[in-house]
């Protein structure tokens, strides 16, 4: 299997997270909102990025 496509981890338990767990990508002023779907949490999280 591949995991080449890590977008960061979870600010609550630590879990990488891929680009197939992100919900929602946005614009902003000083860089990119994501909002991303954390299986361990079973919540929505912005990731740390990387
Ligand atoms: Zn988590």
């Amino acid at each position: 299997m591949s995991e080449k496509s890590i977008l960061g981890t979870c600010p609550d338990c630590g879990r990488e997270l891929s680009r197939a767990a992100v919900l929602l990508e946005w614009e902003e002023a000083d860089g990119d909102g994501i909002f991303a779907e954390c299986m361990d949490c079973d919540d929505v999280v912005r990731p740390v990025l990387e």
